[in-house]
C-alpha cells in the first residue's frame, strides 16, 4: 500500500510516518529529509537549495520532483510508499498521479493531520532545541505556515474527494493519534 501523510509544518507528519513505517514495513519518503541530506552532501542541488530552505520557502518542482521520482521507480519500495512533505502543491499532487500512474501504483490512504497554528508554532519552537534545524525559527516556521496555506491546502481540497481520505485531529497525544491511524490501515 501507498500512503499519503499530510498537514502544515509541525502537525507531526514525521513523527508519525516514522511509526507507520515500522509497524507496516514501508518507507518513508520525507522530500523535506531528502532536500536536507543533499545540503548535507554539498551537491549541486544542495548548494542551489541552501538558502531557499533556511528562508522557509519551496525548492522548485523540478528538484523535488527528480527526487520523488527516483524513488517511485525503485522496484524495492513499490507499494510500499508513506509520502511525507509531497505533495505540497497541486502540480507535484499531479506529477505524483502521472508517475504513481506510470510505474502502476495509486494511492491507497491519505490522512490530513489537521493542527491550529498556535499549538504548530509551540512544537516547532520545542523541535528547534531538540533537531536545531535551520528553518524552526519563528519568522520563517510563520512563512513556511503562510506557504502551507497558500500553496498547500489546495491539494487537500483536490484530495478531499478521494473515498480513502481521512481527517485527523492532529493536536492530541502521538499514541492516539498513531492508534487511530493503525487502526484505518489495519481493516
Ligand atoms: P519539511 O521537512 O517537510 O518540513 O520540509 C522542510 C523544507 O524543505 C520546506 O520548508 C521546503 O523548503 C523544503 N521542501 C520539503 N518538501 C518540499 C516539497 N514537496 N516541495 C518544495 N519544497 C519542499
Amino acid at each position: 500500500m501507498n500512503v499519503i501523510i499530510f498537514g502544515p509544518p509541525g502537525a507531526g507528519k514525521g513523527t508519525q510516518a516514522l511509526n507507520i513505517v515500522k509497524k507496516f514495513n514501508l518507507f518513508q519518503v520525507s522530500t523535506g529529509d531528502l532536500l536536507r541530506d543533499e545540503v548535507k552532501n554539498q551537491t549541486q542541488v544542495g548548494k542551489d537549495i541552501e538558502n531557499i530552505i533556511s528562508k522557509g520557502d519551496f525548492a522548485t518542482d523540478e528538484i523535488v520532483n527528480e527526487l520523488i521520482k527516483n524513488v517511485i521507480f525503485d522496484n524495492n519500495k513499490k507499494n510500499k510508499l508513506i509520502f511525507d512533505g509531497y505533495p505540497r502543491s497541486l502540480s507535484q499532487a499531479k506529477n505524483l498521479d502521472y508517475l504513481l500512474n506510470s510505474s502502476n501504483q495509486k494511492i491507497d490512504y491519505i490522512f490530513f493531520l489537521n493542527v491550529n497554528k498556535d499549538k504548530i508554532i509551540k512544537r516547532i519552537e520545542k523541535r528547534k532545541i531538540l533537531e536545531k534545524r535551520s528553518d524552526d525559527n519563528l519568522s520563517t516556521i510563520l512563512k513556511r505556515y503562510e506557504t502551507y496555506m497558500e500553496t498547500t491546502k489546495p491539494v487537500l481540497d483536490y484530495y478531499s474527494k478521494n473515498p480513502n481520505y481521512y481527517e485527523i485531529d492532529g493536536g492530541g497525544k502521538i499514541d492516539e493519534i498513531s492508534n487511530k491511524i493503525e487502526q484505518i490501515l489495519s481493516v
